[in-house]
């Protein structure tokens, strides 16, 4: 099965893409952890990412469709992917489709993650992840058991991104209602936009996923 997680930062797409990955194999691609590790390897694509991202700004539509069709070529994402952060404008999404039309593929479905603006702002700057493992935490909401070991892999290095500061937050929070909130007329009309409450618990959030992914399924051989 081939999803996209849709919502703006903060919504809580990469626990769920975790999640997915974990109990269904679908495999995460998040253009954010792959501009994340360009920036990191100093790369030509990472340098120009750098001051993109740290402005809350989108990189090149053209640009981000070659990054994901390459990696949806990979054979892990056979057997089913979610995508975390990706599309975010309109012409993202057509490239896409014709991307995956071209590869015999399709989106099954869209679950927006609806969230209110207001919380998001402190969701973000609270959040911090293991540098290891990547498990996420919030300095209210999820503190490691044992302060500063990660309850996952123990270990006890952790960072916080660029761009989780309370203006950057602000800019991405304005790209996502003017770029990306017109995706869901766009997959409303084809009819694979579903809804989850963003805001609810994360269990809670999983539990609404599951039961997408379940409807999806069970009409098939
Ligand atoms: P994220 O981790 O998904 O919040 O992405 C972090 C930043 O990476 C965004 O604020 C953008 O600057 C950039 N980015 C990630 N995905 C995309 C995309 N699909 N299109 C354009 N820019 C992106």
């Amino acid at each position: 099965m081939n999803v996209v997680l849709l919502g703006p930062p903060g919504a809580g797409k990469g626990t769920q893409a975790r999640r997915l990955e974990d109990g269904h194999g679908m495999v995460q691609l998040s253009t954010g952890d792959m501009l994340r590790a360009a920036v990191a390897s100093g790369s030509a694509i990472g340098r120009q990412a750098k001051d993109v991202m740290e402005a809350g700004q989108l990189m090149p539509d053209a640009l981000m469709l070659e990054m994901i069709g390459a990696r949806i070529e990979e054979p892990d994402c056979l057997h089913g992917f979610t995508l975390d952060g990706f599309p975010r404008t309109v012409g993202q999404a057509e490239g896409l489709d014709r991307m995956l039309a071209q590869r015999g593929k399709k989106l099954d479905f869209v679950i927006e993650m609806a969230v209110d603006d207001a919380a998001l702002i402190e969701r973000i700057a609270g959040r911090f992840e293991c540098c290891s493992c990547g498990t996420g935490y919030h300095d209210t909401f999820k503190r490691p058991a044992t302060k500063g070991v990660c309850d996952n892999c123990g270990d006890t290095n952790f960072r916080r991104r660029a761009d989780d500061n309370a203006a950057a937050v602000e800019r991405r929070l304005t790209v996502f209602h003017n770029q990306t909130a017109p995706l869901l007329p766009y997959y409303e009309e084809r009819g694979i936009l579903r809804t989850v409450d963003g805001m609810a618990e994360i269990d809670e959030v999983s539990r609404q996923i599951e039961a997408i992914i379940e409807s999806g399924t069970s009409g098939k051989a």
